[in-house]
């Protein structure tokens, strides 16, 4: 590092950091990937860089300005190449929130005209920027069942571009046949997106099934701890130029205090997820065996739907998971008696939360359509936190019963 007594040096006079670390395994990617070489001024933890500018050094081009909405403050530069590695990609870009990921994604790869393949329940903002937003723009799409190929060559049409799906689906869990739809997508010159976050890439790393681009909620578990909000999107360096140049216009980039609590929070994902498989898998098995339960969504179950595909894809079944209660009374009475989980939306924290999605995230569908998604008034949808999970199942239990 250089200390600057006075004037501007040329850029041969300033050090040049290194960005490009990587390691051999996930764990400790996690920790140490793009890490700055030499560390800032010795530092351990690199600090937050609240500047919005850099000193000029002989740029290139527009895009390698040091300026905080190009996305390249040295907090950025570590995240994205830390990032990219633990998913196994080329490049990354970390973003404002998980819907500026998605939609600089989506809006990156399609033009006027085109047409995409969507699951057909996907993540209540994702599914409103489909349904009102890219129809402005001359986007359509068509909703297909990921459980059913055989269905998806007649959603097909000319002009169709890209196929967008989820790991596992919110909030029945679901898990559909990714490998079956990265061949039909090859087959069919579509572009792949999958939005990683429920899987997260300590269970699931998309890209190496042939996935083109992955995004993530990284509010959720990337980060981890429930206090920022924050995106990524992970593929090859051609593709993220091209949704960084979006972005960039857009104007959502991450701001370099979350970049700072993100990288710190990435830092304990391989630990904070084994023990929410962990949980998860108890909690589930503890409510498939309760009286007052009538079904369980959770991949790591052996009857459940998704569990063939999640087993062959996955490596561990995840945090979330979501059970029907006796009726809407039922499931209101639970979330009044649990004493560990609170009662909040969002998810992949480190303590458990509990919510009924028909009262949150499918509020605005009416009653036929939840009944059509099996989104009823009795079911609890449950980010499964890293607690004791003894302690947390007894709890579950006293608040079920009657
Ligand atoms: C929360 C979430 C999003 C949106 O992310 P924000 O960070 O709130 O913008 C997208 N996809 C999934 C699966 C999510 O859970």
């Amino acid at each position: 590092m250089t200390v600057i007594e006075a004037g501007n040096p040329k850029s041969e006079d300033q050090d040049v950091t290194d960005y490009s670390q990587r390691f051999k395994s996930l764990a400790t990617n996690v920790v140490h990937a793009g890490a700055p070489h030499p560390r800032v001024e010795g530092a351990v933890v690199s600090p937050i860089f609240q500047s919005a500018n850099f000193l000029m050094a002989e740029e290139a081009a527009y895009d390698e300005v040091r300026y905080l909405r190009l996305s390249n403050s040295p907090t950025h530069l570590t995240l994205q190449t830390r990032l990219a590695t633990i998913e196994s990609g080329e490049a990354a870009l970390v973003t404002a929130s998980g819907m500026a990921a998605i939609s600089s994604t989506v809006l990156s790869l399609v033009a006027k005209g085109d047409h995409l393949l969507a699951q057909k329940t996907l993540y209540g903002g994702t599914q409103s920027l489909f349904d009102e937003d890219l129809p402005r723009f001359g986007i359509s799409h068509s909703a297909i069942d990921l459980a059913a190929p055989e269905t998806w060559a007649a959603a097909l049409r000319p002009e169709t571009r890209l196929m967008y799906v989820e790991s596992i689906s919110n909030p029945l869990m679901e898990v559909g046949d990714l490998r079956a739809a990265v061949e039909f997508a090859q087959a069919h010159h579509l572009v792949t997106v999958i939005d990683s976050t429920f899987a997260t890439p300590v269970n699931f790393r998309p890209i190496e099934i042939g996935i083109d681009v992955v995004v993530h909620s990284a509010t959720k578990y990337l980060n981890g701890h429930s206090d920022i909000v924050a995106g990524a999107v992970i593929g090859s360096a051609e593709r993220v130029g091209k949704i960084r140049h979006w972005m960039l216009h857009a104007g959502g980039s991450a701001d370099p205090h979350a970049c700072f609590l993100f990288e710190r929070g990435l830092k304990t994902l391989v630990l904070r997820v084994e023990r929410q498989n962990k949980n998860a898998q108890k909690l589930a098995e503890f409510l498939a065996a309760r009286p007052e339960v009538r079904a369980v969504n959770y991949p790591g179950l052996a009857d459940d739907p998704g569990h063939g595909y999640a087993k062959s894809l996955f490596s561990g079944f995840g945090g979330m998971l979501s059970f029907y209660a006796a009726d809407a009374a039922a499931a209101e009475r639970f979330l009044g008696r649990v004493r560990i989980p609170i009662h909040a939306a969002s998810l992949g924290g480190p303590e458990t939360l509990v919510v009924r999605p028909a009262r949150s995230s499918h509020l605005g569908q009416s009653p036929e359509e939840r009944e059509r998604l099996r989104i009823t008034d009795d079911l609890v949808r449950v980010s499964v936190g890293i607690e004791e999970i003894d302690e947390l199942i007894a709890d579950f239990g006293q608040a079920l019963g009657s």
